[in-house]
């Protein structure tokens, strides 16, 4: 299980500030940071400990097995986000 961040993300950055593992992105400061809507949570390194949850001013944050129908494009937008980032760290080499 992982943890899925929906559109209604502000990108205010408390989320990043409690992860223990750094594993949302884009950080505040990258290239990418501006031109993305929302933050992502990458399912790999995210060890489900709940602490984006409480600090999302907004509720934006779901577990994945709880993420409600309405969000539920928000799946394939967090896989799509690694999946280009990969990509890109592929062709960077
Ligand atoms: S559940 Fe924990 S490890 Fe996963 S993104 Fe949130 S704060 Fe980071
Ligand atoms: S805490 Fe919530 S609103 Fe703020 S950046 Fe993280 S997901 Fe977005």
């Amino acid at each position: 299980m992982t943890y899925v961040i929906v559109g209604s993300c502000i990108k205010d950055d408390s989320c990043i500030e409690v992860c223990p593992v750094d594993c949302i992105h884009p950080r505040v400061g990258s290239p990418d940071f501006e031109s993305v809507e929302q933050l992502y949570i990458d399912p790999v390194e995210c060890i489900d400990c709940d602490a984006c949850v409480e600090a999302c001013p907004v509720d934006a944050i779901f577990p994945e097995s709880e993420l409600p129908a309405r969000h539920e494009h928000a799946r394939g937008l967090n896989e799509r986000f690694f999946a280009e980032q990969s990509t890109v760290e592929r062709t960077a080499r």
